[in-house]
């Protein structure tokens, strides 16, 4: 029997409504060279109709993709909601791709319009001849049209003024494409990732729940994750949708600015990768900031070391993992430790913030042998990660290589883990990052967490180099802390009580950094390229083979 509802389809136009109607004097802040741009959700709103009447006028079909290649800023906001919202595609292009790989995104999705940052122009004008499909550039920023070789070309603010204020949003199935972002292809092409209107509506509400980020109305929101990165984690469509006020960096994503802009806006939700919380913990501890606004401060895209938990204890900032892909809205898990395991010693609680959590409302996990049958939840036993949900892609976008990222029905995360007996999820490895050793699997990723306990250690990332005899080894990529000088030996000797024997890298390496995706992780693949003729001392720290522990 069928209920009787309303047939009310999961558009994001009703976020951008709401928050016109419930909030117009909140505050959506952009940091620009000279200062603060301020503005709210009533100017947001009716510029983002302008926008899309515009995009109507000019004769963007429904359904054509328009891109953006742009900073957090507002005007990225508008676009977030202008393009979805009137029916078109927003693709979100990663500025930090090599240049043959953002000609490819571009000409895969058929971008007919490029939305392009000020600051940006001269990187994409050294691409715009490849590209097969874009008709028009659009310029964003403030003042006149900068000089430019991108034709045709228009400032912002003029094509948005031609559009009208009044424009109705049109009737949307609720499974219509509205965004696009590609993977940033650590392997072969990108691939294309097309998010429909309902995934993103339901990822939100899942958003704005408790035990995902509790986000509120009352909530300042500051995600140092780039627009191009998994829709910055959901957290503009949340914010929008929840009326929170918004803050965006611009192009200031260095941690000294961002740490200014979470004091000045008293900013009381923050994300980011890692490694923007490992550059900003130093400055932090100074003392001369006051961030006593922040309740919590969102960290995933890769393992977040328990270290950098504590660290932030003791700075007395919360911070809670979460674990995700571009290909999962992103939210798949959040680790917040369950109200029955909350008295436990606090070594054990720690232990638990640093897995990758449960997984997040409606969304289902399971690890998964090699023949596709699911394991126990034992804490011990690996396998791959395979997730599915409403925000869970079903393929990928016009690519033979979809099929392979599923079985039966399940995405395959290409990802290593465990779940525990309290239904945890814990990542040991990329499956392209682990180390494999004699048969034997060895995990970077507790290494790198055991490595960056190190009070020495700044940061650090473990690879595979090939091995005559155990066709893989361990080597440790260590950064120091500004002023410290550390030895081989010390370094091994502090992992030795936490590993057996032949998980211990065969050679610790000082670097001056380690080398960083487009979106901000460790690349292993550019160090493994770096260290592939690397020869490994002859006796290793070790013993390597499980047998010989
Ligand atoms: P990219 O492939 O460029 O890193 P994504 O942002 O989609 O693009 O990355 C998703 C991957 O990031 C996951 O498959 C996982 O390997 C890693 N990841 C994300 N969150 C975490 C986390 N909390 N801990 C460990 N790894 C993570």
């Amino acid at each position: 029997m069928r209920g009787l509802m309303m047939d009310y389809p999961l558009n994001l136009s009703v976020f951008l409504a709401r928050a016109e109607k419930l909030f117009p004097a909140r505050e959506v802040v952009t940091r620009t060279s000279d200062g603060v741009h301020r503005t709210t959700y009533a100017d947001i709103a009716r510029r983002t109709r302008q926008l899309a009447s515009a995009l109507e006028r000019h004769g963007v079909a429904p359904g054509e993709r328009v891109a953006s290649f742009a900073w957090n800023t507002f005007r990225h906001l508008e676009l977030y909601f202008a393009v979805p919202c009137s029916g078109r595609v927003l693709h979100t292009l990663n500025i930090r791709l090599f240049p043959d790989q953002i000609v490819y995104i571009v000409n895969h999705a058929e971008d007919q319009v490029i939305f392009v940052d000020d600051s940006l122009v001269p990187v994409l004008q050294t691409m715009k001849d490849h590209f097969a499909t874009v008709k028009l550039y659009v310029v964003m920023g403030d003042g006149p049209l900068p000089e430019t070789s991108l034709a045709p070309v228009v400032r912002y603010e003029d094509f948005l003024a031609q559009g009208d204020p009044d424009y109705d949003w049109p009737a949307l199935d609720e499974n219509e494409a509205a965004m696009m972002c590609y993977t940033s292809g650590t392997t072969g092409n990108p691939k294309g990732v097309l998010y429909t209107h309902r995934a993103l509506f339901l990822h939100s509400l899942t958003q704005a729940a408790a035990d995902v980020c509790g986000l509120s109305e009352r909530d300042t929101v500051l995600p140092v994750v780039p627009m191009f990165h998994a829709n910055s984690w959901g957290f503009p469509f949340t914010s929008t949708l929840v009326g929170a006020k918004q803050v965006f960096p611009g192009p200031f994503m260095t941690p000294q600015a961002v740490l200014d802009l979470l004091q000045q806006e008293k900013v009381t939700v923050a994300a980011g990768v890692p490694t923007i919380w490992i550059g900003a913990a130093p400055l932090i501890a100074q003392g001369s900031y006051d961030l006593s606004s922040i309740r919590d401060i969102y960290v995933g895209g890769s393992a977040v070391p328990a270290s950098l938990l504590e660290a932030y204890d003791r700075l007395g900032l919360r911070i809670v993992q979460a674990w995700g892909m571009t290909e999962t809205t992103p939210i798949g898990s959040v680790s917040r430790v369950k109200s029955s395991l909350a008295d436990l010693p606090a070594d054990q609680v720690l232990r638990t913030r640093a897995k990758q959590g449960l997984p997040s409302l409606v969304v289902e996990a399971r690890v998964a042998n090699e023949v596709g049958e699911e394991v126990a939840w034992d804490g011990v036993t690996m396998g791959e990660l395979q997730v599915r949900g409403p925000w869970v892609i079903s393929g990928y976008y016009n690519d033979a290589r979809s099929p392979a990222s599923f079985q039966d029905g399940w995405f395959r995360t290409g990802d290593v883990a465990v779940i525990d007996a309290e239904g945890y999820i814990q990542l040991v490895d990329r499956t392209k990052d682990l180390v494999k050793s004699g048969g034997e699997w060895i995990s970077t990723v507790e290494l790198e967490n055991a490595l960056m306990a190190y009070p020495k250690v700044l940061e650090a990332a473990v690879i595979a180099v090939p091995h005559a005899r155990w066709q893989e080894r361990p080597l440790a990529c260590v950064v120091l802390k500004p002023g410290e000088t550390a030895t081989r030996d010390e370094v091994l000797d502090f992992l030795r009580p936490r590993f057996a024997n032949w998980w211990l890298p065969d050679d610790v390496v000082f670097v001056p950094a380690i080398p960083k995706t487009s979106v901000g992780k460790f690349d292993k693949k550019v160090l493994r390229g770096e260290f592939q003729a690397y020869t490994l001392p002859e006796h290793g720290a070790h013993a390597s083979t499980p047998d010989a522990d």
